[in-house]
């Protein structure tokens, strides 16, 4: 379970000019503490009026133990960089706001009569999780295991399209963690079973997808324990690991995640195969982006997370970009990995 980070977070340095700035990096030099801090678009919009400039996906975080004092106090280092590198990158004039990291996980899976899941009864859910080993703090980014590893991940689901991402797993023996909404598990009972009995990795993704950012604690806590309880209930286990809907946390996220021993996952790349929905959501254009995505974005590194999705309405290009990520993966040398 413990991570293998060689690779770096993405940097300021790497922002050319024309590209979309994703993400910072304060080095440990510069950031008071002396950690390095690892810095993410959308919080930056709320405190540094980022949006005021036209650059609204960008969320602010820290990568490594955070308290708030210290967090307000380099923000506005933070701020400086951010809009550096979006001036160099000529990102400033762009208007409108962005996409989220993850975007919105659509409409979630209604019972039988059309209602959404009743969210089940949280009794008892501390002696399960007590099973899981005890995670570290913070957010990961990069696939566990030694030599080159890559992880498969898809989120948001069950979905139409679950039991076609199973299947294809299945065909070439590709182990793959499911971050999955715990509505969603309610109203398709049958694949999450699956998933479970199949040994892949269960993820809590919460109840129904919130920005955990805007939630008070106690809500945050009774998102991940209603996601819990319906695994718990379908599958006898409960998830070790969380992902937090649109890749947005706050200290409480960390820390509720971390009582509730889940380590918490984010992702290194993103294949935004969320965007694909509608007419036309499985053409040649959407899977061969998302491919594009996976590769270049996964292949410069040795130990990428692959963000996928498998929302309640499919995401049928995902289907069909599957086994060729798999084949590159594995045809450069790269060993699939859970979280
Ligand atoms: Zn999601």
């Amino acid at each position: 379970m413990s991570p293998v980070a060689r690779d770096p977070p993405p940097t300021a340095s790497r922002v050319r000019p024309g590209t979309v700035v994703r993400s910072c990096t304060v080095a440990a030099s510069a950031a008071p503490g002396g950690s390095p801090w690892h810095w993410r678009p959308r919080t930056l919009v709320r405190t540094c009026g980022l949006r005021d400039a036209g650059i609204s996906n960008w969320t602010c975080a820290a990568n490594g133990r955070g308290d708030v004092p210290m967090w307000r106090s380099i923000t506005a280092a933070c701020c400086g960089l951010a809009l550096a590198a979006a001036v160099l990158s000529g990102t400033a004039a762009a208007a409108g706001p962005g996409p989220l990291p993850e975007g919105p996980a659509g409409p979630l899976a209604t019972m039988p009569g059309g209602s959404l899941a009743q969210p089940p009864p949280l009794a008892g859910l501390s002696a399960a999780t007590a099973r899981c080993p005890a995670p570290p703090y913070g957010p990961r980014h990069y696939a566990p295991g030694t030599g080159k590893t890559v992880a498969l991940t898809f989120d948001d689901g069950p979905g139409k399209t679950t039991a076609a991402v199973l299947s294809i797993l299945a065909k070439y023996k590709v182990p793959a963690t499911f971050f999955n909404i715990g509505a969603n598990m309610a109203g398709r009972p049958t694949p999450v079973r699956t998933e479970a009995k199949d040994r892949y990795v269960l993820g809590n993704h919460t109840w129904d997808h919130p920005d955990m950012t805007r939630l008070s604690a106690a809500r945050q806590a009774t998102e991940m324990d209603r996601a819990n309880a319906e695994q718990r209930t379908l599958t006898g286990t409960v998830a070790c690991v969380f992902r937090p809907p649109y890749g947005t946390y706050n200290a409480t996220t960390l820390r509720l995640a971390q009582q509730r021993r889940m380590s918490v996952w984010l992702w290194s790349v993103d294949t935004e195969d969320w965007k694909a929905h509608g007419p036309g959501s499985d053409s040649a254009y959407w899977v061969q982006r998302i491919i594009r995505l996976a590769e270049t974005e996964g292949g410069r590194l040795h130990h990428p997370v692959v963000l996928m999705h498998n929302q309640a309405a499919g995401n049928p290009a995902t289907v069909k970009a599957l086994p060729v990520i798999i084949k590159y993966f594995r045809s450069h040398g790269y060993r699939f990995v859970t979280l």
